[in-house]
Order: C-alpha cells, then structure tokens, then sequence
C-alpha cells in the first residue's frame, strides 16, 4: 500500500503541522478533511513513489549501443545511417 503525504491548505496547522502521512489502498477515497483538525487538505503525491528523474538526453553512441538507427544529417540535406 502506498504511503500518501496529505497537507492541510494552511500550514502550518496546529494540530498536524505541515501535514502528516497516511498509508492507503489505492482504492481508498483521497481525504479532504485533516482527521485531527477537520481543515481542509489535499493529497500530495506518494512520498514512496520519487519524482521522476530524467536521463540525462542520451548520447549518440548510448543510442547506438540501445539498438537505435542514428541518423546524420549529410551536407546535401539528406540523411544517411551513420
Ligand atoms: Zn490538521
């Protein structure tokens, strides 16, 4: 089950701070409501699933050793396997 990070819309909140973390199903409805102060709150996203990392752009020579056909572009406009 995911851990959901839930913060209230003003923080910070007496009674829970800057928020608090709740393990759900991911069937279960999303809280509006903080249990402990009944402010308004909404979910942020999952603190186990990490915000994407993007690759650095491959390489040429990474898109080659990944099966990718690499074009280069030639003198004339055209395009021919490298
Ligand atoms: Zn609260």
């Amino acid at each position: 089950m995911p851990l959901y990070q839930y913060e209230p819309f003003k923080t910070p909140c007496k009674l829970c701070g800057k928020g608090f973390e709740l393990t759900q199903k991911i069937s279960d409805p999303e809280l509006s409501e903080c249990p402990k102060c009944g402010q308004a709150i909404h979910r942020s996203s999952p603190s186990t699933i990490n915000t994407p990392h993007y690759s650095k752009p491959l390489s040429i020579s990474d898109a080659k050793a990944s099966g990718f056909t690499v074009l280069k572009k030639t003198s004339k406009g055209e395009y021919e396997k490298q």
